[in-house]
């Protein structure tokens, strides 16, 4: 049995997010395309003498007590005597699953680190009761999520072309993500995603096909409560973003870039504009 696993927890992007009911308990129900990117943090998982769980988060100030959601992801297995560091690099609550990563890589951490012998499906069904994006997250790479996010269906990953990048920029705004979805049952949108379509173009590899039908329903919501968002995505697509689109529920945006340097110029005018100075260059994962 080994004594030190590390895993890196990826972040991810919506290239569609729609809602199309609410559960009895309130739920929503959602219909996605979730893309994992490289940005992600890195989680070492170490077996200790000292029985319990140890978490230390490095570059952030995020507790490593049971407020933490990998905390709790090391709790549902009912493991002690665990060390778990995790450098974070994913920005925090912008709509990049940062959370449900490190949850997720830790489930898979710790199965390995113990040899508790579970199936994926078994790390999912305990993910989701951690948090509906968990199950995604284990499984990584691109999936139509449906149900609360944990019905998953495999679908060929995002191409971009060659020399191509993904820009994220995180604003400095508090989403909600609660509240977003509270609002959204009164802004009742009218404009769907065209999720049939995003998948058709990713399996035919239509990179246009794909930057032209991004979309998520949930900006109709965020965008008017904090502006930013939209003047981000203008000046990405200014800039020669082949399309640019909220990720989640914010308040990170992402533009789909043919070329390195127009990405680098949009991060520079978004700096300028002292609109953020979160910008990150990154790659969608298979
Ligand atoms: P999602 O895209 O799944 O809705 P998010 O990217 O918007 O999630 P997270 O970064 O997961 O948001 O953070 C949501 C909240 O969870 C934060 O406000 C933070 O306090 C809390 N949290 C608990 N544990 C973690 C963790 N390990 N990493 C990030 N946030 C955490």
């Amino acid at each position: 049995m080994c004594t030190e696993v590390i895993r890196h927890a990826n972040g991810k992007i919506n290239l569609t997010l729609d809602v199309t009911g609410t559960r009895q308990d309130g739920y929503h129900l959602v219909c996605m395309v979730m893309q994992s990117v490289a940005l992600g943090d890195e989680v070492r998982l170490c077996k200790s003498t000292a029985p319990g769980i140890h978490l230390q988060m490095k570059g952030c100030d995020l507790p490593g007590d049971e407020s933490n959601i990998a905390y709790r992801a090391a709790q549902a297995l009912r493991v002690s005597g665990v060390s778990i560091e995790i450098e974070k690099h994913i920005p925090i609550a912008a709509g990049m699953a940062g959370g449900s990563t490190d949850a997720a890589a830790v489930l898979l951490g710790c199965n390995e680190l113990f040899g508790l012998g579970l199936s994926t499906q078994q790390l999912c069904e305990i993910g989701l009761k951690l948090g509906a994006d968990v199950p995604f997250c284990i499984m990584g790479g691109t999936m139509l999520a449906e149900g609360i996010g944990e019905e998953l269906r495999p679908l060929p990953s995002l191409r971009l072309p060659e020399g191509g990048v993904i820009l994220l920029a995180r604003p400095e705004a508090f989403v909600s993500t609660k509240e977003v979805y509270q609002k959204l049952d009164a802004v009742c949108p009218k404009d769907h995603p065209d999720t049939q379509g995003m998948i058709q173009a990713l399996e035919k590899e239509d990179y246009p096909g794909i930057a032209a039908r991004l979309q998520n329903v949930l900006e109709e919501v965020t965008i008017p409560m904090h502006p930013v968002i939209g003047r981000i995505k203008e000046i990405m697509k200014e800039q020669g973003a082949d399309g640019a689109l909220m990720s989640g529920s914010g308040p990170t945006v992402f533009g789909l870039f043919s070329s390195a340097e127009a990405a680098k110029k949009a991060a520079a005018q978004i700096r300028e504009e002292k609109l953020t100075d979160t910008v990150i260059l990154t790659e969608p994962v298979r």
